[in-house]
């Protein structure tokens, strides 16, 4: 993504994000301003054994094929009555990056994969922002089933799902997670804080304490597009954290 090409695709998609190129073009990435270092629980225990029927497909594989399997197959909640079909997540799995955003919406229920709506053309225009095509990174979500209506994710369905969120985390191995929005912050790090005390920091997730940054949901940019320049610096907090925490800068 670096070079001239490199530099006129980024400024492209900073226009479709409403955003001033005010940064220096070849500025380093700045220094993490990582006012506050939080660390979030380890991933929560896999929940209460369900009856037999359930149970089965909650267990987390320990390959990518056969987790999509028992995705594909899950009973553990009244979500799968109303899906099309599960939304599993797409992307590399060999990336270094993990975007995770909330649930699937009816678009990614009717097409089986995350973050192809509206919202996913603004997700793709932010990653593209900070070098990072969308192909390149992997994209997985809360829930993997469609909430009626895009009604918020109920407890028992988050935690009848995020058992696979997290076997997807530890077959990935991200070194950088990007969490969009604030059901999926709250979510993975436990907490009931408002987004604004979220973003702009680093927090940390797991027992492989995988950094992690916040920022806000591309619908909720689609709906306020005066907070694009606050995304745009969360964005190049990330990128400059990975920078420095994997050493490429
Ligand atoms: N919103 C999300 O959080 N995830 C999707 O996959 C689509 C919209």
């Amino acid at each position: 993504m670096r070079g001239p090409a490199g530099n006129a695709r980024r400024n492209a998609y900073l226009e479709a994000l409403g955003i001033d190129r005010w940064v220096p073009r070849n500025a380093p990435p700045e220094a993490a301003p990582a006012s506050e270092i939080t660390r979030a629980p380890a991933p929560a225990p896999v929940p209460e054994p369900p009856p037999p029927e359930v149970s089965r497909s909650i267990v987390p594989a320990g390959d990518w094929t056969g987790l999509r399997q028992q995705v594909a197959g899950c009973t553990a909640c009244d979500l799968c009555k109303t899906r099309t079909q599960t939304v599993f997540g797409v992307g590399n799995t060999q990336a270094d990056w993990l975007v995770i955003g909330e649930a699937p919406g009816a678009e990614e229920d009717r097409q089986g994969e995350p973050f192809v709506g509206r919202a996913g053309q603004l997700l793709n225009a932010m990653l593209l922002a900070i070098g990072l095509p969308r192909e390149t990174v992997f994209i997985a979500n809360i829930l993997k089933c469609r909430p009626p209506g895009n009604r918020d994710p109920k407890p028992e369905e988050v935690s009848r799902c995020l058992p696979f969120l997290h076997a997807q985390i530890a077959l990935l191995k991200p070194r950088m997670i990007l969490v969009v929005g604030r059901i999926a912050a709250q979510t993975l790090l436990a907490t009931d804080a408002p987004l604004a005390r979220l973003r702009g920091k680093l927090h940390h997730f797991g027992e492989a304490d995988t950094p992690l940054v916040i920022t806000y949901h591309p619908a909720y940019l689609l709906r306020t597009p005066s907070d694009k320049r606050k995304a745009w610096e969360d964005l190049k907090f990330a990128r400059a954290t990975y920078a420095r925490l994997a050493g490429t800068n």
